[in-house]
């Protein structure tokens, strides 16, 4: 086969540090009969490891090269894949209790992150690499520089953990940031007290769409003075002061 060109507009920064992709298999510690999904298999990093511990592998990729490169490396018996945007595919159709796992493009990690948030009960677990600063961000506390949207709609339906950081030099080529591999692992439906989804998606994207304003502004029309008495809410906070809990229950008092 003849070299692949990495493709800047997929995001292809190939891992090639044999201890770090062993660090993240071993994180993932996949057997035998799991249902794993692998989000960009690319030049295979992941994917031979992945599939060296598993029956089957399910991967989603977009580069058609690269799924050319796939389909004759592998059987059909060994791998399924599916051809396209990991933005628009349906994981649900795979089946349950998903092992989703990737080295993900960047250009598309946070859209991505709220989509597969979408087949939370589809899945037992997650395992990505990204963008550090993205992970910061999911695994913000309130009071941090960098909790915000992703925090809040990510530790609302997952608990994360951070699980190591990666540095430049383990991929061909570069990238120009830092990266970091994460674990999402869906919370139990009895722990998910929100009694409308959609509405606390929204209030949260009011409450940070100015973040530096106090919530009296910010929530204007979704919570008066009587509410935040009523919730024991500060009118004079900001969105980064309050807890993924409070969110839940503004979200909750009129739905
Ligand atoms: N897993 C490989 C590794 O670790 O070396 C490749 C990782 S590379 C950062 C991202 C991979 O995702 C590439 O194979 C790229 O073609 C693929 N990709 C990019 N955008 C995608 C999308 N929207 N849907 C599915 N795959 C995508």
């Amino acid at each position: 086969m003849t070299k692949h060109i990495p493709r800047r507009r997929f995001g292809q920064n190939f891992l090639v540090d044999r201890g770090i992709i062993a660090a993240i298999v071993a994180a993932i510690d996949p057997r035998l009969g799991d249902t794993v999904v692998e989000i960009g298999p690319g030049l295979g990093a992941l994917t031979e490891p992945l599939l060296s511990r598993v029956d089957h592998l399910h991967v989603v990729e977009i580069d058609r090269d690269l799924v050319a490169c796939l389909r004759r490396q592998h059987s059909p018996q060994r791998m399924t894949i599916h051809e396209g945007d990991a933005l628009a595919f349906d994981f649900a159709t795979i089946g349950s209790d998903l092992r989703v796992v990737g080295n993900l493009p960047y250009n598309i990690s946070t859209p991505l992150l709220f989509h597969l948030a979408n087949y939370a009960d589809a899945v037992r677990d997650m395992h990505f690499m990204l963008q550090k600063e993205v992970v910061e961000r999911i695994v913000a506390l309130p009071g941090d520089a960098d909790f915000g949207r992703l925090s809040v709609m990510l530790q609302y339906r997952f608990h994360v953990e951070w699980l190591l950081d990666v540095p430049p030099e383990s991929f061909d080529p570069p990238p120009k940031v830092d990266s970091a591999v994460v674990r999402l692992i869906p919370k139990a439906a009895t722990e998910l007290d929100a009694r409308d989804p959609a509405r606390l998606e929204k209030v949260v994207q009011q409450a940070f769409s100015q973040r530096r304003k106090m919530l009296r502004n910010t929530l204007r029309g979704v919570l008066d003075a009587e509410g935040f008495a009523a919730l024991g809410i500060d009118p004079g906070a900001r969105a980064e002061d309050l807890a993924v809990a409070d969110f839940v229950r503004i979200a909750n008092r009129r739905a």
